[in-house]
């Protein structure tokens, strides 16, 4: 399993929204700006800030820009 959150390896899903507009602002099949962890289920806005299950496989896969920010 790869590291880097946008290799092709790593299963993340554009959250959709599965109600009306008048329930979140969102029409029903629009993206929301959520990305889903595919396989822990949670999902944020901010894909390095998804906050993982414990034993997600996923849960270190964070993209180079985070990297750069927090790893020198
Ligand atoms: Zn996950």
């Amino acid at each position: 399993m790869s590291r880097d959150a946008l290799a092709p390896d790593t299963e993340y899903n554009v959250v959709r929204s599965e109600t009306s507009i008048d329930v979140d602002g969102f029409r029903k099949g629009e993206p929301t700006g959520e990305i889903e962890c595919c396989e822990c289920g949670r999902s944020h806005l901010n894909i390095d800030e998804i906050p993982h299950e414990k034993d997600c496989s996923q849960r270190w896969a964070k993209t180079d820009y985070w990297r750069d920010r927090f790893n020198d």
